[in-house]
Parts: structure tokens; C-alpha cells; sequence
């Protein structure tokens, strides 16, 4: 079997997005679940009121914050990702309307941008 030479490098197929589409549908529920079991585990039950009891609570509040803010934020791009799924244009960058590689897709799957656009885009900020 000859495989064709595509000059503007690998592209990704429909099976992949395929695939891609799976692990992110994954991905979601996984975090979902995670959402809900914090916000469950959010209320902590206090059964000492020291100065160092306190001052571990407002700490792990912090983290709790910490962890689901990322969350949502994965949650978003996941979201994304999945919308430019069903739009069919995925691993397309959104900058500069180029494919973006795909062994960057495959490394980041909800990645927007291709490296060149990623890496101003960054400069800018
Ligand atoms: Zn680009």
C-alpha cells in the first residue's frame, strides 16, 4: 500500500476525530463527577475550633477554589473542542484558519490555536 505524501503534513481523519470525540466525551463526565463530589464534600464538618484548625480550613478552601476553577475551565475547553467537532472544524486553527499538526492535537485535544499562533498570542500577554 502507498501512503499518500500530503505536503502540508499529517492530517487528522474522521476516525480520529472520532476517537478524539470519545476521550473527550470521557474527559467531560470525569470532571462533571468531580464538580459534583467537591461541591458535595464542600461544607467540612468542624469539630475543633483552634487557631491552627482555622487556618487549615481557609487553606483547604483555597485548594477547593483552586480545583474548580480549573475544572471549569477544562470543562470550557472541552466544550469547545467538542462544539468544533460538530461544527467540522476541528484542528483548525482559529487564528490563522490552518491545520493545525497533529501531533500537537494529539497532545492537546482541545488545543484552539496552532503553535506559531499559540506562541504570539502568549508574547502579546
Ligand atoms: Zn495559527
Amino acid at each position: 500500500m502507498v501512503t499518500k505524501k500530503n505536503s502540508k503534513g499529517p492530517e487528522l481523519t474522521a476516525k480520529e476525530i472520532k476517537q478524539i470525540e470519545a476521550w473527550l466525551l470521557e474527559e467531560r463526565k470525569k470532571i462533571q463527577q468531580s464538580i459534583l463530589a467537591k461541591k458535595e464534600n464542600d461544607m467540612p464538618e468542624v469539630e475543633v475550633g483552634d487557631d491552627i484548625d482555622i487556618a487549615s480550613q481557609s487553606l483547604d478552601k483555597e485548594v477547593l477554589f483552586e480545583l474548580n476553577s480549573s475544572a471549569h475551565a477544562n470543562l470550557d475547553q472541552i466544550e469547545s473542542a467538542l462544539r468544533r467537532i460538530s461544527k467540522g472544524i476541528y484542528g483548525i486553527c482559529e487564528s490563522c484558519r490552518q491545520p493545525i499538526p497533529k501531533k500537537r492535537i494529539l497532545a492537546i485535544p482541545f488545543a484552539r490555536y496552532c503553535i506559531n499562533c499559540q506562541s504570539s498570542n502568549e508574547k502579546i500577554k
